[in-house]
């Protein structure tokens, strides 16, 4: 049976250990990759608890800003109201992946929220499951930009298959994806690097000393474009439970092929493999078996 009174100063304390336990294991990861002043700032810190805010927020998600975490009172609503829905709990097992599927699936916001009704969570049970995306900013890897955040789900879902921690694998499908194509063109020791960058001239520079001229232009039109097609859905505010609703079919209607069709050509041009190749090749080898 689902609790309804939560204990929001127990929920801040488990957020706190949980933050500094996954700042640890990034710090550790990423080494001297994680921008100076940010490890610093974060080694400073005595009492994780005191960066930890339980406030009205106008979204249902935990966030990180100003170097703060953010724990929204809506999500208390909404899991309450959720709650008292039948069906709720009725999957207490209930898993969005498993290892072979934690980089790339297809899983979306709402598969999440299916996710969160069927297994039943409580806020805090909740606000794990997004903790170590979002500490992934809090150590200098921005979300300024949906070619940004794409890189930083990708790098929490390598982290947390590599260290067995929990995250939801849901957010940014779209682009994950298109992180995850650029890493298989870039490599991934220079995608943690791009990753932590501190801002867009070092990435560019960056790409330039290691790769080359088209990597640069390759880099810069993907961030622009899908800038472009991410803006109307990031503009919005989607507070309750209405807001879920409309979050999804606002996702929905993001649209990156113009995105594919650079990293196509850029495919071409140095003969690499995108997923759907990969796809294409193992299911040939599948049926000749
Ligand atoms: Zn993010």
């Amino acid at each position: 049976m689902q609790k309804e009174i939560y204990d929001i100063n127990q929920d801040k304390k488990e957020i706190a250990k949980l933050l500094q336990k996954y700042i640890t294991c990034i710090f550790q990861e990423y080494k001297e990759i994680i921008p100076i002043d940010v490890r610093k700032m974060l080694e400073n810190i005595s009492n994780f608890e005191d960066i930890i805010h339980i406030e009205n927020t106008g979204t249902i998600s935990l966030f990180v800003y100003n170097n703060q975490v953010f724990l929204p009172n809506d999500a208390y609503k909404v899991l309450k109201s959720m709650a008292k829905i039948p069906g709720f709990g009725l999957n207490k097992n209930h898993q969005t992946h498993n290892s072979s599927n934690m980089i790339i699936n297809d899983n979306t916001y709402l598969t999440f929220v299916k996710h969160v009704f069927l297994k039943g969570l409580s806020p805090v049970e909740y606000f794990k499951e997004i903790l170590l995306h979002e500490t992934m900013h809090l150590c200098g890897s921005s979300g300024a930009y949906a070619l940004y955040e794409g890189f930083n789900e990708l790098k929490t879902r390598e982290i947390a298959l590599k260290y067995h921690f929990e995250t939801s694998c849901c957010g940014y499908p779209k682009e994950t994806k298109i992180a995850y194509e650029l890493q298989q063109l870039f490599g991934k020791e220079i995608c943690d690097k791009l990753t932590f960058a501190s801002n867009i001239p070092d990435r560019l520079k960056l790409l330039e000393i290691e790769i080359g001229y088209d990597a640069v232009l390759l880099y810069s039109q993907v961030l622009k474009e899908m800038q472009l097609q991410f803006e109307p859905y990031m503009s919005k505010k989607y507070p309750g439970m209405l807001g879920i609703k409309n979050k999804c079919s606002e996702y929905a209607k993001i649209n990156y092929s113009k995105v594919y069709e650079l990293i196509k050509q850029y495919q071409i041009k140095y003969s690499t493999r995108s997923l759907e190749d990969e796809a294409k090749l193992s299911n040939e080898s599948q049926s000749k078996k």
